[in-house]
């Protein structure tokens, strides 16, 4: 049932796809290229629409995007386009919340997710809806660091051992309230994530556990590796 509430709150998904992707190498902007026979961007768009408390789906493209007229796309009302992505991320989840602002209030609750995020598991987005629906912040998912990390020297030889006790690698979708997120994107606008910003107002969002198959598909590999992982949950679906 598709009731786009929980306790009176609202729950809004925003999807930043305004990026060319250029560390994948390719002509064509990594959200639209093909995983199973359909558009990266269309697999990220049917998770999010699985999930029944999303009263809307905003997808973010570039005022110049020539992709997104040449595939299909869900038939869902609550799928909604928006062609004004700006020069990085942060500006283009900023135009986005400044257009739905008129159509939702600041308390709306917005889950921010990359476009290129296509193994997120629906089920781990209700439990950040869940878990987050009365934080008094928001907070994201996120994955605990299972690899030692290394930083390394100007050679390529390792400067650092940095213990990976309490680290945790951030991933989408941020889930902030809509007028505190603007607040924060207009006061930190060259952050990398929505959480970034909300720290920089010395707020602390909540981490909650995510799968590390929700990675951000960002070079050439990681569309066989996705493909793994989504034919896999296909297979579980049927049988
Ligand atoms: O480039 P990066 O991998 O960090 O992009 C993360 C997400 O932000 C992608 O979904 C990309 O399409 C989006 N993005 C955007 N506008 C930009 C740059 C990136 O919507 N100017």
């Amino acid at each position: 049932m598709n009731t786009g509430q929980i306790n009176q709150h609202t729950f809004h998904a925003v999807v930043p796809a305004a990026g060319n992707g250029s560390r994948m190498g390719s002509a064509t902007p990594k959200q639209y290229l093909p995983l199973l026979g359909r558009p990266v961007l269309r697999h990220t768009l049917d998770h999010l629409l699985s999930v029944p408390s999303l009263a809307a789906v905003w997808v973010v493209l570039s005022p110049d995007d020539v992709d997104w007229n040449r595939f299909d796309w869900p038939v869902d009302a609550r799928l909604r386009v928006l062609r004004l992505g700006g020069a990085s991320r942060a500006a283009s989840v900023a135009n986005a919340l400044a257009a739905i602002s008129g159509e939702t209030s600041a308390a709306t609750w917005v889950l921010v997710h990359d476009a290129v995020r296509a193994c997120v598991d629906p089920a781990d987005v209700e439990n950040l809806i869940a878990t987050l629906a009365d934080d008094p912040v928001g907070g994201i998912l996120a994955a605990p660091l299972a690899d030692t990390l290394k930083r390394a020297d100007s050679e390529t030889r390792v400067a650092q051992t940095i213990p990976r006790e309490g680290l945790w690698l951030a991933q989408t979708p941020q889930m902030f309230r809509l007028g505190m997120l603007q607040q924060a994107l207009a006061a930190a606008p060259d952050v990398t994530d929505e959480a970034g910003a909300i720290e920089a107002l010395d707020l602390k969002p909540r981490l909650v556990p995510g799968k590390s198959s929700n990675f951000k598909l960002t070079y050439p590999e990681d569309l066989a590796l996705a493909a793994r992982i989504l034919s896999g949950e296909f297979e579980r679906k049927q049988a």
